[in-house]
């Protein structure tokens, strides 16, 4: 049935979008699947909605009406289960499509994959009665990107099609021999934000031209989750609810084969597995020749339906934090599908091809057939896999030169808890000792955590632990190559992960299998702390350096209470606490204090000691002039343009989610005019691509700040919002951004003088001989260039004890290294370099760097600090938010907030 002939009985409105779609592209006469035979008793999505698939963008709460129909219209065929809820209150949902003999024995078959996952539990002869009876399980995804909007339609046409057909024989192998799971909409919020823009922008035609506003998304755009978070990224790091409530629906179900559908610049066709090289080591040999089956079955459809694809050129799975890549490592087939994307509902690309929603809908809807398809012909092969994958993970785990991670106990013994909760809710097991146990020569005390990497969950531990993944040796050889040519190197996104070392915590690795005492443990990420020592009489002390210690300071301020701090460490009854310890005063905090304490210490996890006298052995008093108090800063962040709205949403959520302090978000534009002086603190975020602060702000803006920050404002800028701060124009910070090194123009210097600027220029130069390779590029290299972007390693950087900023941060931290900008050290008569990079040879901590990087960032600033009238500039070069998952950057990025705005001297 055309387009049209679905329209008669809409409303003209309507009737008018779908014949202009139709007159301008013939591509959009199709029918969704030719000759198909449906149930009438099966509800279409123009049933319930009033459209058909691809002639409006669904909103979330229309979706879920869709598949609420489906599930009254076939009582007991397509159960649905809610498995999150987004931060703006919508619900994500999956729905699950098997045939009646299936669904009849349903609870039978996911228990059935939970055998399968785990041989230790489960025999071959036992996995192979499973497999004999077991149909596989087909997970299919989409709309993680909330403006890639195609494969939301597409999971309506699926559920439908597989629910209504009748005497389709593909679809009964389908249903006979897979569990179909369609999660419909990964990204509620980010979805709804689209499509609110596109209705606001739409008129009586849909306009395909690029530049119309339509297709032009207003920050931040709707690719992201309420705090601007890419959900593409988010998988083992599990910082937003939609991505662990996926999690854990994935570990009940074991899908054999995972499809994560998007959407790509507008431009394209379609893309399907496999994927690009550099493919993770530790992935298996037949995860990636099964990519092949599924790409050759998706490639049978797209020839007989006349569609362009392409393979295997771009989307690599070398980082573990995509939907493509997390399943794969509890032994599932995971896959990115990448439609161009229309945007919209037309959209005229650069070829004058008219690209339809409708279209995009359809191309999407024919792969998740056709994947299904796949696992329902390999079955048995998939499950066999399956099962083999879990071995062999194991044997590994008992045969690999490490064998086991241990995480000892140790001074931020928040993080490695939280290290623990992260791998067990993805399904790692890990121990906690209960007796003191000797490995690897050395002693661990009770409390340290043992992960065996003999276990089914191997190499995601491998891939999450280890301090590196190393990329394949020809793909970097190729990337050196194309950077050689200025060509843009083919790295996806980071190449440095691990979790240990993202977040500070110091993890042994251990060339055997450790045994002894431990009890399991549990998915949770923050430990109730507890107020110990004396009666409290005189003072409680927080020891300082650690998360839960900086959301207790947070909560505490919130609560009214008084706190101050040390800037120095100090010894009170033989124990040592370090710089930046928080001091209460009984006298200074009402008569409630010690039960406000116990509440605090176990909600935000920190351990507060009680203390009866105030007499300090060696550091400064209580009183001391090296003591500061707190006061519960108003914090500001600039928001939109100009604004990178990951690194904007992300520090928001860091700030008020990790460590419960609400922030004000202003609009940049808003900061030029604005009476600033209710606020303490103002972050400007890294900005967004091409996009900068001076032009935004303008002079007037400029001087705002300037006159803030003199007067006791502390502005912090992050990453490239130092651009800005150390422009000689604006001189906020005196430390500036340097070219790449140019080692020809280093030698040539000195021999060739001084150009001058007077001289007139000459239609012709010196000719010159160019006698070999080295001496062309020199030639051809551009004459002021930044330094090769960065796609993301992380670097050592050693930080200052001495300065308030540096106040019980760890000696040594690991920076996300990122882009192009890297900053001359400050002047010692100008401020402090409080954190700056190591030396070269010790510079690297994980992934792979360009060796000029290497040699360039060596002792350049990460963060520095400048004091401006009564108040401080402070830039971070590297966004220490990223991702929210550098937890190891916490208490130095706190620092900043609460120290900042206590040593800031504004007339109160
Ligand atoms: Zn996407």
């Amino acid at each position: 049935m055309n387009s049209i002939l679905r329209c008669v009985g809409m409303t003209a409105v309507v009737l008018a979008y779908s014949l202009v779609a139709t007159v301008a592209n013939a591509q959009d006469d199709f029918a969704f699947w030719p000759n198909a035979n449906y149930d009438p008793a099966i509800p279409t999505v123009d049933d319930v909605l009033g459209y058909s698939p691809g002639e409006r963008i669904t909103w979330h709460r229309d979706a879920i009406r869709y598949f609420e129909a489906l599930v009254d219209a076939a009582p007991g065929r397509i159960p649905m289960t809610r498995y999150a809820e987004s931060w703006e209150g919508r619900e994500l949902i999956y729905v699950v499509v098997t045939s009646a003999e299936n669904m009849a024995r349903i609870e039978e078959i996911k228990a059935g994959m939970q055998r399968l996952a785990d041989p230790r539990e489960t025999t071959r002869a036992e996995a192979q009665d499973i497999i004999a009876t077991q149909p596989a399980v087909t997970w299919l995804s989409y709309g993680v990107h909330g403006n890639e909007i195609s494969s939301t339609e597409a999971s309506m046409l699926t559920a439908y099609h597989l629910l209504a057909s009748r005497g389709d024989a593909r679809v009964a192998d389908i249903m006979r021999d897979t569990v179909v799971v369609i999660d419909p909409m990964q990204n509620p919020d980010g979805r709804d934000r689209f499509v609110h823009h596109f209705e606001m922008s739409e008129g009586i035609v849909p306009d395909g031209d690029r530049i119309s506003a339509e297709h032009d998304e207003p920050w931040p755009g709707g690719r992201t989750n309420h705090y601007l978070f890419d959900l593409n990224r988010d998988w083992f790091i599990l910082t937003q609810p939609e991505t662990r409530g996926r999690i854990k629906a994935l570990l009940e179900w074991y899908p054999v084969a995972y499809v994560d559908a998007h959407e790509m610049g507008s431009d394209g066709t379609y893309y399907f597995a496999p994927e690009a090289i550099p493919y993770n080591p530790h992935l298996a040999a037949d995860q990636r020749s099964s990519l092949t089956l599924f790409g050759q079955n998706n490639a049978r459809w797209f020839d007989t339906f006349g569609i362009d694809y392409f393979t295997r050129e771009v989307y690599d799975a070398f980082y573990p934090g995509y939907g493509a890549s997390w399943p794969s490592y509890f032994g599932s087939i995971a896959m990115t599908y990448e439609q161009a994307s229309a945007r919209g509902l037309l959209f005229r690309q650069y070829d004058g091809n008219d690209l339809s929603y409708r279209y995009t809908v359809r191309n999407h809807f024919i792969t998740s057939l056709g994947t299904a398809e796949t696992v329902a012909v390999n079955r048995k092969k998939f499950l066999d896999d399956f099962y083999d994958y879990q071995v062999s993970a194991i044997d590994e785990g008992e045969s690999d030169d490490i064998r086991s991670y241990i995480l000892p106990t140790q001074a931020d013994q928040p993080a490695a808890n939280k290290l623990a909760g992260l791998l067990v809710q993805q399904g790692v097991e890990v121990g906690r000792a209960s007796e003191s146990f000797k490995a690897c020569g050395e002693t661990y005390a009770p409390g340290s955590y043992v992960i065996n990497t003999s276990q089914p969950a191997k190499r995601l531990i491998r891939t999450l632990m280890d301090a590196d993944v190393p990329l394949e040796d020809d793909f970097l050889a190729e990337q050196e190559r194309r950077r050689a040519k200025n060509l843009p190197d083919e790295i996806y996104d980071v190449t440095a992960w691990s979790m240990p070392l993202m977040m500070n915590v110091r993890a042994v690795a251990c060339n055997r299998t450790i045994s002894g005492s431990f009890t399991n443990a549990g998915p949770e990420i923050v430990q109730p702390g507890a107020v110990t020592g004396g009666g409290g009489s005189v003072a409680y002390l927080v020891p300082w350096g650690t998360a839960t210690a900086a959301r207790f300071l947070s909560n505490a301020l919130q609560q009214g209470l008084s706190v101050k701090s040390t800037d120095n460490a100090f010894t009170h009854m033989g124990t040592r606490y370090p710089s930046g310890t928080l001091i209460l005063d009984v006298a200074d905090n009402a008569e409630n204090l010690s039960s406000v304490l116990a509440g605090l210490a176990a909600t935000t996890g920190a351990n507060i000691v009680a203390v009866d006298n105030s007499w300090v052995t060696d550091g400064p008093n209580f009183g001391s002039g090296r003591v500061v108090r707190f006061n519960t800063p108003k914090v500001a962040i600039a928001w939109d343009s100009p604004t990178s709205s990951y690194v904007a949403g992300n520090t928001r959520f860091v700030l008020e989610r990790q460590f419960d302090l609400p922030i004000t978000p202003i609009r940049t534009r808003r900061l030029a005019s604005s009476d600033l002086s209710q606020y303490q603190v103002l972050i400007l975020p890294e900005t967004g691509r091409d996009q900068d602060y001076a032009s935004v702000l303008g002079e007037q803006g400029t001087a705002n700040l300037k006159d803030w920050v003199a007067k006791g404002g502390v502005l912090i800028g992050i990453g490239t919002a130092n651009r800005y701060l150390a422009d000689p124009n604006i001189d906020l910070l005196s430390i500036r951004r340097e070219n790449a090194v140019n080692e020809s123009d280093a030698e040539e210097s000195a021999s060739s003088g001084a150009d001058g600027d007077d001289e007139p220029l000459e239609a012709t130069v010196e000719g010159s001989y160019v006698t070999d390779e080295a001496q062309y590029r020199n030639l051809v290299a551009a004459e002021k260039d930044t330094p090769d972007p960065v796609a993301g390693v992380l670097v050592n950087a050693d930080v200052d004890p001495d300065h308030w900023l540096g106040a019980g941060v760890a000696p040594t931290l690991k920076v996300l290294v990122r882009g192009t900008d890297i900053y001359t050290p400050m002047r010692i008569d100008k401020g402090v370099n409080v954190a700056r990079f190591r030396g070269a040879d010790e510079l690297l901590a994980s992934g792979y760097l360009w060796e000029e990087n290497r040699k360039q960032l060596a002792y350049k600033p990460f963060v520095v600090v400048q004091k401006n009238g009564k108040g401080y500039v402070i830039g971070f070069t590297q966004d220490p938010n990223v991702r929210a998952y550098l937890d190891g950057l916490n208490v130095i990025f706190m620092n900043a907030i609460f120290r900042g705005a206590a040593h800031a001297r504004p007339v109160r």
